[in-house]
């Protein structure tokens, strides 16, 4: 008889034999995601169906309709859009580049203008080249060297950073600051070695800017894919008479209006306290932006229905925000803080997903040692699904503007190994994104949001006075 009572007790008691509410709860998340997620069909669309969506574009309002009616269909308690203006720079006709050995032996190399770049004059520029690995080799060369010629801007991303967005902050600032650096001595233009790891012929574009360049010193910016870099480094070393050509007509238009899609369950018992999940819904115009960052638009707008359908009914308020113009203005994250802050909204948490709709790893966290804490404490229950990262670190570029004291803020962050193959590339396109690694990831949103949404976060003690 006793025995038989011991034998019951340990059945019931011992884990390997019960799961845990929240264990349960997971373990149904990524089970609805895996078999009737929504974001790969949804992704298809954005990406087959609209394509490349830079902020101003007809793309970029076809998007907005799009997910506004997708998050109209899933029952969620309000969805509104959030009216924002956005920059409008287009590119123009394709870019067009040679290296020109000597009169008449050229070899045509693949190019992109950089986003927010000037044209060049419309017959084209051409100029002798000197290449530099920074903009702090511009000092050392000075303007004696630097005057009428083109800036070739040639230092490659890190290959033994393994964090690939490491090596990416490393060599960034050649593309966002090159052009308003070497303007300052005189260059008539500026050539960017892509943000990309691997050799192939992808120009890979991104934001840049003058700073306070009066408009008639401001020169032409374009990115070169990584084989046309080391082409042309090789050529002008042999030949130091050889002469860049490009042309590009790319313009800054005014303003135009545009929207941050919203979508809320409200909290059933706080629901003054909102926590947010989202990703960008512009992107650049080469590829379709499937990885930057119609991905983590996706991810996010299924977090919300992965909830609903396990049947989680969240205590505090959730918001899926799709945000605008992240990749040349960061108008949209900017204005959702700003209107948040006019309201006295109380942001406990904020999830962005845009670091690519590759494998999920973790998270990096931007919260008070408590908080971190707390999350690191949920390892265990990630651990079946190989989510081990859990690290103190930035969020998200739209969510950043919302942050206060006591707010917890999280990225999403996926294997990176693969991301700057196709970032902001013609190569960010839907192929390149893996079914089932897009589900785990939103899945993996949805757990920590589930969690974060049961047990609160630490708010910051209020100093008495
Ligand atoms: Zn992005």
């Amino acid at each position: 008889m006793r025995t038989v009572l011991i034998l019951a007790f340990l059945l019931v008691s011992t884990p390997f034999f019960s799961q845990t509410e929240d264990e349960k709860q997971l373990k149904a998340i990524y089970d609805e995601a895996l078999t009737n997620g929504k974001a790969y069909d949804w992704l298809n669309y954005l990406s087959n169906q609209i394509g490349g969506r830079l902020s101003g574009s007809v793309q970029a309002q076809q998007a907005v309709d799009y997910t506004k009616a997708q998050l109209d269909s899933l029952g969620l308690d309000k969805v509104w859009l959030q009216p924002v203006m956005v920059p409008k720079w287009v590119r123009g006709v394709p870019e067009f580049a040679y290296i020109e050995n000597k009169p008449g032996l050229t070899t045509n190399v693949p190019i992109c203008a950089l986003g927010g770049s000037v044209a060049t004059p419309s017959g084209g520029l051409k100029a002798s080249v000197i290449e530099v690995k920074g903009i702090e080799d511009l000092e050392k060369l000075g303007r004696d060297k630097i005057a009428g010629k083109i800036v070739f801007y040639n230092r490659p991303m890190d290959p033994t950073m393994i964090n690939t967005f490491s090596a990416y902050s490393g060599c960034v600032d050649q593309r966002y600051s090159g052009a308003a650096e070497a303007g300052k001595y005189g260059a008539l233009g500026v050539i960017v070695r892509s943000m990309n790891l691997r050799l192939d012929d992808y120009p890979h574009t991104g934001s840049m800017g003058y700073g306070d360049t009066p408009v008639d010193k401001r020169i032409p910016a374009a990115a070169i894919s990584t084989n046309g870099a080391d082409l042309l480094s090789a050529t002008i070393k042999l030949n130091p008479n050889a002469k860049f050509y490009f042309k590009q007509n790319c313009k800054q238009l005014e303003d135009v209006q545009s929207y941050n899609v919203i979508g809320e369950i409200t909290g059933s018992e706080y629901p003054k306290e909102i926590m947010v999940v989202g990703g960008h819904l512009d992107s650049w115009d080469l590829g379709d932006g499937s990885h930057d960052d119609g991905a983590g638009c996706v991810q996010s707008m299924d977090v919300l229905r992965l909830l609903k359908e396990t049947g989680y009914k969240p205590k505090r308020t959730l918001r899926v925000v799709l945000f605008m113009n992240e990749e040349n203005g960061m108008r949209g994250g900017n204005k959702y803080a700003e209107v948040a802050r006019n309201k006295g909204e109380d942001h406990i948490f904020a999830l962005e997903s845009d670091s690519g709709g590759f494998t999920p790893r973790g998270f990096s966290i931007d919260a008070s040692e408590e908080n971190l804490k707390q999350i690191q404490g949920w390892r265990d229950l990630f651990e079946p699904y190989l989510i081990h990262m859990f690290y103190e670190g930035g969020s998200g570029a739209d969510i950043g503007p919302l942050k206060e004291e006591g707010m917890v803020l999280a990225g999403l962050r996926p294997d990176t190994q693969r991301y700057f193959d196709h970032h902001h590339a013609e190569n960010d396109t839907f192929e390149h994104v893996n079914k089932r690694e897009l589900e785990l990831g939103a899945a993996t949103m949805a757990s920590l949001v589930y969690l974060i949404d049961k047990y609160g976060t630490v708010p910051v003690k209020k100093i008495k006075g």
